[in-house]
């Protein structure tokens, strides 16, 4: 599942390649991905993204917002168009979820929901192309909003870790005033927007912490490294590109893998050397999600 870094590199790639082009055409392959009136889309070119947690918004110039969820298997790829207009080039590394005929690697494929065309602006130099919204399970959305309305959608969502107000002081009045699991409260996102389980379970590795431990008995040190922790863990994940799991779900934007995955520390290391103190890394559950920690290196 895409979380923060994922998100945040869609987010920078887009806004290279897709910025001021004017969005001519809409194909929705499937209603419930893109419920919107498509007439107050066509014609509007996209002039800022922006991203709160797993969420990002496309601000369309007539003030209007796309905003686009990938939950667990959503992925955004763009094809620019070559010198002649044509959306497919020779050698170009493309892949949507994987299929049958993923050696082709031809989009729209059978997991495609939603393409947008966007024209070239022959004056500005730009290129045109075609953006795919492919979605395995179906549960990732686009949604039409007003900047008021979206306010409002958005309103039960925490802090931004990458925003200026994802303080020390937040977090901790976020999480000691809790008896709650800390990796609960960690993916709690009405508390912070974009934590998921791999950086979750990551962070709480770098910190020390076992993932169980109840909120209010963490000392004041290891809080602050756990603060430290998620913050260089979300910026390493988006200098490598964010992380392609297992699952290959989530893509960058030019059909490529990240790479984070192959830095986890514990995440999916079940039975696998702690990289500090080879003991093996031991796997639970924890509401319902797997949870991976050091049990010597994290004791409750
Ligand atoms: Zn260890």
């Amino acid at each position: 599942m895409p979380e923060l870094p994922e998100v945040e590199i869609v987010r920078r790639f887009l806004e290279k390649s897709t910025l001021n082009q004017k969005i001519t055409k809409i194909t929705v392959f499937n209603q419930k991905s893109l419920d919107a009136d498509l007439s107050k889309i066509i014609g509007q070119k996209i002039i800022k993204f922006s991203r709160q947690g797993k969420q990002l918004s496309a601000h369309l110039s007539n003030k209007l917002i796309l905003l686009f969820h990938l939950k667990m298997t959503g992925q955004l790829i763009y094809v620019p168009l070559s010198s002649k207009g044509e959306a497919r080039r020779e050698g170009d590394f493309v892949f949507g979820h994987p299929t049958k005929d993923m050696l082709t690697s031809s989009l729209p494929n059978k997991s495609t929901r939603v393409v947008f065309c966007f024209s070239p602006l022959v004056k500005e130099g730009t290129q045109g192309g075609i953006l795919y919204f492919n979605d395995q399970r179906k549960f990732g959305w686009i949604k039409l909003f007003s900047q008021k309305d979206l306010t409002e959608f958005q309103s039960g969502l925490g802090v931004d870790l990458l925003d200026d107000e994802f303080t020390f002081l937040y977090f901790q009045n976020q999480i000691s005033p809790t008896s709650r699991p800390i990796k609960s409260v960690l993916l709690d996102q009405s508390k912070f927007a974009g934590i998921g389980n791999i950086y979750a379970n990551d962070a709480l590795f770098l910190a020390g912490i076992h993932p169980s431990a109840p909120s209010n008995q963490i000392s004041l040190s290891r809080l602050k490294k756990l603060h430290r922790s998620l913050l260089q863990i979300i910026n390493e994940s988006i200098s490598h590109g964010g992380s392609t799991a297992k699952d290959q779900k989530y893509l960058r934007p030019d059909g490529t893998s990240g790479t984070h995955q192959f830095h986890f520390y514990v995440y999916q290391k079940a039975g696998k050397p702690c990289p500090n103190c080879q003991t093996p890394v031991q796997r639970i559950k924890l509401s319902s999600r797997g949870t991976f920690f050091c049990p010597r290196c994290q004791k409750l």
